[in-house]
């Protein structure tokens, strides 16, 4: 049977009102789109469903609700969706008058709750460049507060709303989807030990495991993230795809293999070093320029972590229960 049978691939749903952003997201997070040719997209009016497993390790689903949905309408069959999905994106758009938006919000993850209380219930407050970095803050903390006390108000306090401030004219929105990705994996935990390890032993000052297709990042070591050293990552899987895409193999679906490396010393003394792990991973490593000359040591325990991963997502293929499920037990 298909390990990735659509039981086991956790499944994300991208909701809120028309116009907020969600096709943008879409296409801006997995299709490479431009933000600026967003403004043309046409407006969806259709559930349409998308799957990228196929060039992506994230293996989830999106559905893109149209802006207004009707909980009472029984040609659809919302208790099937809720229960097999594992995050709720809700996208509301910070430029607009967001009391609509609310409403819907809080209709749509009562409902979800009260069929599947384990999804992750993730708010995208959206379109936030368009937003003085005061007013973002007040934006947030009002949609925090409303939200929540609508929650209260229908005695639902245990039902709990992540909130991300995301635009797709910066890395914001990257950063949201790798935080709401990241919930989704089970073997997390684990992953995070590895690059602990892997880091430690070889004298690297941050690492990060990404998806190629997406640029989301599945997991990094425990040390701190900034957005700059985010978004350097972001640029160097940009450089290194698309120099490939000119230059490397023709046919290929996306141009990375088992030889892709690519090494960019900073002017700062940093070397960021770039390596493939598996068809769709690659690690992307800061390292000091006097640890990159033991590049030796590096590749070594390069070579260990990535026999260890697959190991990790040989085992994923084997279990099915997610990681609340895992946590239960
Ligand atoms: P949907 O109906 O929810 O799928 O919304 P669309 O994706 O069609 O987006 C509606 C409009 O919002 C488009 O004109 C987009 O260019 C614009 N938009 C989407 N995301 C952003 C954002 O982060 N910032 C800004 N300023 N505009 C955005």
């Amino acid at each position: 049977t298909d390990p990735f049978s659509t039981e086991v691939k956790p499944r994300i749903l991208l909701m809120g009102l028309r116009r907020s952003g969600k096709s943008s997201i879409q296409k801006v997070v997995f299709h490479k789109m431009s933000p600026n040719e967003t403004l043309f997209l046409e407006s969806t009016n259709k559930i349409c469903r998308e799957d990228v497993s196929s060039s992506s390790f994230v293996n989830f689903q999106i559905w893109d609700f149209p802006g207004q949905i009707d909980f009472f309408d029984s040609s659809f069959d919302y208790e099937m969706i809720f229960r097999g999905t594992g995050a709720l994106i809700f996208v509301i758009d910070s430029q607009d008058d967001y009391m609509e938006a609310l409403t819907r919000l809080q209709l749509t993850v009562t409902s979800a709750y009260k069929l599947n209380p384990d999804i992750n219930f993730e708010v995208f407050i959206h379109k936030v460049d368009g937003l003085s970095d005061d007013h973002k803050i007040e934006t947030q903390r009002d949609i925090h507060q409303k939200a929540n006390d609508d929650l209260v108000d229908a005695g639902l306090e245990k039902l709990h709303l992540s909130f991300y401030l995301t635009s797709i004219y910066d890395h914001s929105i990257f950063e949201a989807f790798s935080k709401v990705v990241q919930k989704l994996i089970p073997q997390l935990p684990t992953l995070e030990n590895l690059l602990n390890i892997f880091i430690s032993n070889s004298g690297i000052e941050k690492v990060f495991l990404f998806d190629v297709v997406s640029k989301i990042y599945i997991a990094t070591d425990s040390s701190p993230v900034d957005m700059q050293t985010y978004e350097l990552c972001c640029d160097m899987i940009d450089v290194v795809i698309d120099i490939s895409c000119i230059y490397g193999l023709e046919g290929a679906e996306i141009p990375y293999d088992k030889e892709s490396l690519a090494i960019i010393k900073l002017n700062n003394t940093t070397v960021m070093y770039l390596k493939e792990v598996t068809k769709f991973l690659a690690l992307v490593c800061f390292v000091r320029e006097e640890s990159f000359e033991r590049k030796g040591l590096i590749d070594y325990n390069f070579h260990c972590f990535r026999k260890a991963i697959q190991e990790v997502f040989e085992v994923r293929l084997k279990v099915l229960p997610s990681r609340k499920q895992i946590q239960k037990i």
